[in-house]
């Protein structure tokens, strides 16, 4: 099919998060004519910018008025509380779509597979992030911070990010959009120590120095790290000097200057241990220790080390899931895929495309996204002469569906309003907002029936 001005092009992206505002971004950038339809699982956009980046970290949210410019561009609409594969199949999609691609994340935890990983006071991030964000599947997760050692698995942003919100004040998070559910509990937390392990050396952390540098500047807590974790093997010296391990260069120096540091009067510690491959979660019906297995140069060595501990939260790494309908890579946890095609096989699938960490996996910061989906896009324009036009070009035939199958579609117009009351609530109460957590909240918020009632539905 060829788009005109009578016929635009009509693409579907799944997933309102960055890769899919940035493919929608750089969609309406391409000088074709088209109509773009965003559908997301939950009534609220933004996926990772409002349910993953910490609460502290408000500047990084920001990117949210870059999404919203896109949203207010007249060729975008949106369908908020629809689950693709559920509410609607991707066969019923590529009926009304001529092309749909498919931005909807890595959202499940990647798993250690040790013993005791399921014992209780062990957490994933995804819980324990998705609780203090207000995402609706975590509302009802209970966390236990009646312990003083807290062990945070892994060495990437996401543990950084966790074992900050553990080592912060009540002062440093009530000026932030955590909910206040989560700011209630953190505050009578009894967590006096917070350590993070790694299975490899310092070398090949996967934090960045912005985050590093965070745990040094914490109210009430100091970071401890023990100077000869700082010493460093010949290779690795030569590795840190190539451009693509410039942040672990950085990220080293800030570690040595933690060396130097006093508690002060700081009355928690975070520590960061290295060389220390999980083996086992240890508990009677809680967790009470985890055992490490201690590497010396990048090789198990057979001596064991434990802790003591309350709780322990599993860190390292999100894969994504599929989607009925999709070919899909279990082992990767990704989209078979080139440059955003999706493959079937070797073939690409007629029309279907792929963008950001279901493409590619959960790597990269969110600008990251942007480069990915002008690769995904540009596929999608090579392709356009090849599209065979879907078979109903009709949005409200597709609307009339989800009446019939009792789907309250939430516009960009109802998002504003929950968006809204939020940001209200928030006022009240000195944050930037207070979200909503459930979706019946916000759907009463959307259609107005919480005014009629008095009060928010659960
Ligand atoms: P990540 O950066 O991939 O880090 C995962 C960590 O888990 C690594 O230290 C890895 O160590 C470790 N790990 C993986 N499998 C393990 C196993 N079986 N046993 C022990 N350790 C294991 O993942 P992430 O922290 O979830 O972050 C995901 C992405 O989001 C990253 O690109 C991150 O930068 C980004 N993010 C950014 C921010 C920010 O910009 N502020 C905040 C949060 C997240 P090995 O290297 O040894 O595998």
């Amino acid at each position: 099919m060829l788009p005109s001005i009578s016929r635009p092009l009509r693409v579907a992206i799944i997933g309102a998060g960055p890769a899919g505002f940035y493919t929608a971004e750089v969609l309406f950038q391409s000088g074709v004519s088209l109509e773009v339809h965003m559908f997301e699982k939950l009534p609220a956009p933004f996926g990772l910018v409002r349910y993953g980046v910490a609460p502290d970290h408000q500047k990084i949210k920001n990117v949210i008025k870059v999404f919203e410019k896109t949203a207010s561009d007249k060729r975008f609409f949106y369908f908020g509380n629809v689950t693709i594969g559920r509410d609607l199949s991707v066969q019923e999609l590529k009926k009304f779509y001529d092309a749909a691609i498919f931005c909807y994340g890595a959202e499940a935890d990647r798993q250690l597979g040790i013993k005791g990983e399921g014992l209780k006071g062990c957490y994933k991030a995804s819980q324990f992030i998705g609780w203090y964000n207000g995402h609706p599947q975590f509302a009802d997760e209970e966390f236990d911070f009646s312990h003083e050692t807290a062990v945070v698995m892994g060495q990437g942003n996401v543990a950084i990010d966790i074992a900050r919100i553990l080592c912060s004040t009540k002062e440093e998070l009530a000026k932030t959009d955590i909910c206040q559910h989560a700011l209630d509990m953190l505050a009578e937390s009894k967590v006096k120590e917070v350590h993070i392990y790694g299975r490899r050396s310092v070398a090949h952390v996967a934090f960045t120095p912005v985050e590093i540098r965070e745990m040094g500047n914490l109210q009430d807590c100091c970071p401890v790290v023990d100077p000869a974790d700082l010493v460093l093997a010949p290779d690795s010296i030569k590795d840190l000097e190539e451009l693509a391990n410039a942040f672990r260069k950085k990220d080293i120096e800030i570690l040595r200057s933690f060396t130097a540091m006093s508690q002060g009067g700081r009355k928690r510690k975070f520590f960061l241990h290295f060389n220390r491959s999980p083996v086992e979660i240890i508990g009677v019906s809680r967790v009470q220790k985890a055992r490490f297995e201690i590497n010396e140069q990048g090789k198990p060595s057979g001596k064991y080390e434990e802790i003591e501990c309350g709780s322990f939260f599993t860190c390292i790494g999100y894969v994504g899931e599929p989607i009925e309908g999709l070919p899909f890579l279990p082992q990767k946890g990704i989209v078979p895929n080139l440059k955003g095609r999706i493959l079937e096989g070797e073939v690409p699938v007629k029309g279907s495309y792929v963008c950001g960490w279901i493409a590619q996996g959960a790597s990269g910061v969110i600008g990251t996204n942007k480069l990915r989906a002008q690769e995904t896009i540009h596929s999608l324009m090579e392709d356009l002469a090849l599209l065979p036009g879907c078979e109903t070009p009709d949005t409200k035939e597709m609307l009339d569906l989800f009446k019939s199958r009792g789907v309250f579609a939430v516009t960009f117009i109802d998002w504003k309003k929950i968006d809204a009351y939020e940001v209200m609530m928030g006022s009240n109460l000195g944050k930037p907002r207070e979200k909503l957590i459930r979706v019946g909240q916000m759907i009463s918020v959307a259609d107005g029936s919480y005014k009629q009632k008095g009060t928010l539905s659960s």
